[in-house]
């Protein structure tokens, strides 16, 4: 049988660089072809073969609801039906951005954008043009999109400014980003120490989903606010996976029940807020985003931004994930997903930790779970991607990356998760 999939592979290969328009998406960490999607509904896709897989991707997450949800469906086709781009401002613009801050109460005000990393550009171009400072802090292992001033890995010594993780970033534009190792409360005061009174922001994915799962601690989030606060730099909290997909008020609710008033000062939106439609956000306190253009003087526009069919996508997802007993169904599957992975681990002696929140979730090949981006990266990387192709094979498609997270949607059910802990109970035993 030929393999459809090789086939478009090369084909691409011939008109798209590496094949893909996404890095993660060739398979690059564990090898093998990557599986081009036909069609997708519910918690399955199926392949350019007709080859059928339990989906845990859900697009990075956003597809929070399953795929081809009739509700969303619904209101996009209806939506498409009345134009698809105006370049003028619509009633839904309003209602999506009233959705999100009736959530998300750190927010008063929200500028809707088209994707993630230009919602995280745009939130430090704000927070630099809100601080009049330009140095911020971000934490290695933590992505906030592509930006060039994000692309930024550590430098030599502790509280130093990072190198450019990319070709084609100037070090020049790189030489403001402070990047620290996350849940380090020690470089975290020292470099507030050294820098405090220049620092705009601290830019954090509160729980990490771009180094597999990992949760920035209660004491390390409290010390960070404590210190922003204390410097008046902005907490900015890069929610763009998080949001909305771990509960329904972020991951800051998370926090704010662990630390009284918690809040961040900015918080950035993307994936499941599109419900799968290219949308992002980024929001704050009326005071800073008046500071925006059109009523202030940083910069930021989008020709698609708020687009018509993409807002009528997120908010009918948004509506939809706020009805009640949505997130008490999520987080049990979840956490039945969690659980089943890790009996299976025992049974077969294999090393293990997972975590999950809401209906995010990572695992590692390691007897604890990791605090930080170097701790990952010990996962043992053969293993990793033999238990990949074991659950590629038999139909359970996870991220093809051990720094990936994973995501259950609602459309998964009790019979997908005792599945998928079969085949992982199978695979687990050959490793
Ligand atoms: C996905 C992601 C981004 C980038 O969003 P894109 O829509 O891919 O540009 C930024 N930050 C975090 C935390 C993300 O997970």
């Amino acid at each position: 049988m030929t393999d459809r999939n090789q086939t478009l592979f090369d084909r691409a290969a011939q008109v798209i660089p590496g094949g893909v328009n996404s890095p993660v998406r060739a398979f690059r960490a564990v090898g093998g072809t990557p599986r081009f999607v036909q069609r997708a509904q519910g918690a399955y896709f199926w392949d350019a073969n007709g080859q059928k897989y339990i989906d845990y991707i859900g697009s990075w997450g956003p597809m929070i609801l399953g795929h081809g949800h009739p509700a969303v469906l619904e209101a996009v086709q209806k939506a498409a039906l009345d134009g698809f781009s105006f370049g003028a401002p619509t009633e839904r613009e309003i209602e999506l951005a009233e959705e999100i801050l009736k959530h998300v109460p750190s927010m008063e005000m929200v500028r809707l954008v088209s994707s993630g990393t230009e919602a995280g550009m745009s939130a430090l171009r704000l927070a630099r043009g809100a601080t009049g400072r330009n140095k911020f802090i971000k934490f290695e292992g933590c992505y906030h999109g592509h930006a060039d001033a994000l692309l930024v890995k550590a430098g030599s010594g502790l509280a130093t400014f990072g190198n450019p993780t990319s070709a084609g970033v100037p070090p020049e534009v790189v030489r403001d980003t402070l990047v620290l190792e996350y849940n380090n409360i020690t470089a975290l005061e020292e470099a507030f120490a050294l820098h405090g009174k220049e620092l705009a922001c601290v830019m954090i994915e509160p729980i990490a989903g771009n180094m597999n799962f990992v949760r920035a601690s209660v004491p390390f989030m409290t010390r960070c606010r404590e210190l922003c606060t204390e410097h008046g730099a902005l907490l900015v909290f890069d929610e763009v996976m998080s949001g909305f997909r771990v509960a329904l008020g972020s991951a800051q609710s998370v926090y704010a029940k662990a630390i009284p008033g918690f809040k961040p000062d900015m918080t950035v939106l993307g994936k499941v807020i599109g419900g799968g439609m290219p949308l992002a956000a980024f929001g704050g306190p009326r005071e800073i985003m008046s500071k925006l253009a059109p009523t202030g003087p940083v910069y930021q526009a989008g020709t698609l931004s708020g687009n018509p069919v993409a807002t009528a996508c997120g908010l009918t997802t948004l509506r939809e994930i706020a009805k009640p007993g949505f997130w008490d169904a999520l987080s049990a599957r979840t956490q039945s997903l969690v659980d089943g992975l890790t009996g299976a681990a025992a049974a077969a002696g294999v090393p293990f930790s997972a975590d999950c929140q809401g209906g995010m979730f990572g695992f590692f090949l390691l007897p604890e779970l990791p605090q930080n981006y170097a701790k990952v990266m010990t996962s043992d990387s053969p293993k990793f991607n033999k238990l990949f192709h074991g659950l590629l094979d038999g139909g359970v498609y996870i991220a093809p990356a051990l720094y990936e997270a994973g995501f259950v949607s609602a459309a998964h059910t009790e019979a997908d998760i005792a599945e998928t802990v079969r085949v992982a109970g199978e695979v687990f035993k050959t490793l």
